[in-house]
């Protein structure tokens, strides 16, 4: 069985550059929400998300230790 063991990924506001690649790529992890953006981790497998994450271009986008 698999499991979704993956490191949690964060978002820094402040380093954002709202190129949308993340929303675009993966709309259903990667939402805009009245805080930010809200990341859903579990919508798409491990490999989808680390995609978009190595696609963020300004590095928002971190696996968390
Ligand atoms: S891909 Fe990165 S820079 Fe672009 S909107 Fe998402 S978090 Fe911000």
């Amino acid at each position: 069985m698999s499991t979704t063991s993956s490191a949690k990924v964060t978002w820094d506001a402040d380093v954002c550059v709202h190129a949308g690649n993340c929303v675009k790529g993966l709309p259903g992890v990667f939402k805009v929400g009245t805080e930010g953006l809200e990341i859903h981790q579990d919508a798409a497998s491990e490999d989808e998300v680390r995609a978009v994450v190595a696609s963020c271009p300004s590095g928002a986008l971190q696996y968390e230790d």
